[in-house]
């Protein structure tokens, strides 16, 4: 597991001294709304940027065996367990703000890390 943590606090702090607009973090891609809306994974931390809304959580999944599922999104279970069923995959956790949408990387997973259980 890859922990973006402090990426994420930079960039807020870069947000906030103005070095990047409000308008630029928040261009998360339609399909992730869609998904956000649909099957994101309900968190309880308020969006940093716009404080309006609870952060949910999403799976983008990345792998050679996917085809045409390579680089969709996903609800986190779904995102896991593709990722845990393919050696090759790559699951990117990202927490996306239903509000502003505001979105950002969180963690990162593979099978490795994954299969556990
Ligand atoms: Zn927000």
């Amino acid at each position: 597991m890859i922990d973006y943590t402090l990426a994420k606090r930079a960039l807020l702090r870069d947000a906030q001294v103005g070095l990047q607009s409000v308008n630029e973090l928040c261009d998360a891609h339609p399909e992730l709304m869609r998904a956000a809306k649909y099957v994101g994974e309900p968190t309880r931390v308020d969006c940093p940027v716009c404080g309006k809304d609870k952060l949910v959580l999403l799976a983008y999944v990345y792998g050679d065996g996917l085809r045409a599922d390579n680089g969709r999104v996903w609800s986190i279970d779904t995102g896991m367990r593709m990722a845990a069923a393919d050696p090759s995959a790559l699951c990117y956790v990202v927490e996306v703000c239903r509000s502003c949408q505001w979105n950002h990387l969180r963690e990162t997973f593979t099978a490795r890390h994954s299969a556990t259980g």
